[in-house]
């Protein structure tokens, strides 16, 4: 296509479905049109130059070299041909005007849409450096991103992790397990204390620390030494910490340009009723750029695949007009090591919070609200021990039993016993 020439993307098609931001929202949102019957024409437009990829190998198995870009792609390539859909990658969607339906693409192209979902995620939020640039600074957001700190995780390298949240400690964990002395800076007074209770955090901290990881609490940089590579990080204590590659892993930024200069509503991310769907007509969006209504009247953003993958579904299927409410139960999950830990639905400040621990040093965490119905639950424990409570809790959780607090407590007491009322 030349610069300048507009796109009836819609040509010949009944409807053109265009989808911006080709990563695992998008990508579900892209396969779930055709998998619901869509006949016309699918457009999948993403700034990366991949098929779409789950991100959470990208700090786990794939930087231990136990896994590759296909075994975390969404679909294969032969399935994503047989489905139809267009993937236009390498492209950056520059401007959407949802009074035209049209859309505008770096290389120039104009495109027009029936409908439109917005699915364009986040991107690592940086480190201010003062203005300088260090070849050995990293951040962890995309498959390539992932392949370069690889190549300087080697045995005995000296990793400096500045940020104590679920990127910086999955790194940790898989470097350490690659051999490198890993120290990590993390500003606050515990680890990923936004989304983490403060019994998780304390167990990550003990397993990293056991695990050999020094972890800074309440660190405070005061200065980055080096010239083209950072040699060294200082403390406003005055201790000075080397590095060979300093990984930054202080959150993520949702990317709201597109929206905001179409005058979208916004607040923490693009704003969407309980449909998903935008305050423009015909423009939805999902995943961690979407802010969507709760039930309680307030707005809601989450980063987590769970709900890129309900939400990328959902989207599409309101896409085609089925009206299905967003009412999916909050969940995430993270690996350190040999252990993991999970969390599902909401861990509400002021929640009762029951124990439940289990033989092997795992425990779960139950919030319940003042008629001891379950609200979420945060589990800790070896591999994938508490994986089949956490479900459980799920279920607990949409049921909306009342639940007897002692049995709760009791990890001899069945979960399943309980959602069936046995003990209530
Ligand atoms: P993304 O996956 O970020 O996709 C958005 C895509 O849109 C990107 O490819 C972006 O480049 C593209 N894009 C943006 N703007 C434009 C534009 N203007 N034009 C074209 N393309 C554009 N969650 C868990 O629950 N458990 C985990 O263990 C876990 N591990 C993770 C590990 C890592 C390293 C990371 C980075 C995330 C992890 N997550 C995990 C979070 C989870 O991966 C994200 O919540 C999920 O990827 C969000 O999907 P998304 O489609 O909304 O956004
Ligand atoms: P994150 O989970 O928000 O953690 C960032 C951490 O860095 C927080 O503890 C934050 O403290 C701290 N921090 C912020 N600024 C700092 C500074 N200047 N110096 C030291 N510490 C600082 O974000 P992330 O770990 O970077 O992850 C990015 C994205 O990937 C998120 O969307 C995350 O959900 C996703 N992810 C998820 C998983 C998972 O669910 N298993 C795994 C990897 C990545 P404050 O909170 O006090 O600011």
């Amino acid at each position: 296509m030349s610069q300048g020439e507009v796109l009836h993307s819609d040509a010949g098609h009944e409807q053109t479905m265009v989808i911006v931001g080709a990563g695992h929202a998008g990508g579900r949102a892209a396969l779930t049109l055709r998998e619901a019957g869509f006949a016309g024409r699918i457009l999948l437009i993403g700034d990366e130059s991949h098929l779409p990829y789950e991100r959470p190998p990208l700090s786990k198995a794939l930087l231990k070299g136990e896994s590759s870009l296909a075994a975390c792609s969404l679909f294969s390539e032969a399935s994503f041909i047989a489905s139809g859909i267009e993937h236009i990658s390498g492209v950056r969607v520059t401007g959407i005007d949802p009074a035209q339906h049209r859309l505008t693409l770096n290389d120039g192209v104009a495109l027009s849409y029936s409908k439109l979902l917005l699915a364009t995620g986040g991107q690592s939020r940086s480190l201010d450096l003062g203005g300088r640039v260090f070849s050995n600074v990293q951040y962890l957001r995309t498959f390539d991103e992932a392949v370069g700190l690889q190549q300087r995780l080697t045995p005995g390298s000296r990793l400096l992790v500045i940020g104590g949240g679920f990127i910086g400690l999955e790194v940790a964990s898989s470097a350490r397990d690659l051999g490198c002395e890993v120290t990590v800076l993390e500003a606050g007074a515990r680890l990923a204390a936004r989304a983490l209770p403060e019994r998780v955090s304390e167990a990550l901290l003990t397993l990293h620390r056991r695990k050999g990881v020094v972890i800074e609490l309440g660190a405070q940089i005061a200065a980055f030494h080096g010239s083209d590579r950072l040699e060294s990080v200082q403390l406003v204590s005055g201790q000075r910490l080397g590095c060979d590659v300093l990984l930054v892993g202080i959150g993520m930024q949702p990317n709201l340009d597109l929206a905001l200069h179409a005058g979208l509503a916004t607040g923490s991310g693009i704003q969407v009723d309980g449909f998903l769907q935008t305050s423009a007509p015909d423009v939805y969006a999902a995943g961690d750029v979407c802010e969507f209504a709760r039930a309680d009247g307030g707005f809601h953003r989450q980063e987590t695949w769970r709900n890129a993958e309900a939400q990328g579904r959902l989207a599409a299927l309101n896409m085609l007009g089925q009206r299905q409410l967003f009412t999916g139960v909050p969940g995430f999950w993270s690996d350190h090591y040999e252990f993991g830990l999970q969390t599902v639905g909401t861990l509400a400040p002021g929640a009762r919070v029951i124990q439940r621990e289990y033989a092997d040093a795992g425990f779960v965490l139950f919030y319940l609200d003042q008629h001891s119905r379950l609200l979420g639950a945060s589990g800790w424990g070896a591999g994938n021990s508490i994986a089949k409570d956490i479900k459980l809790c799920e279920r607990l959780i949409e049921s909306q039993v009342e639940l007897p607090l002692a049995p709760l407590a009791d990890a001899g007491v069945s979960l399943k016993g309980l959602l069936r009322g046995a003990h209530v």
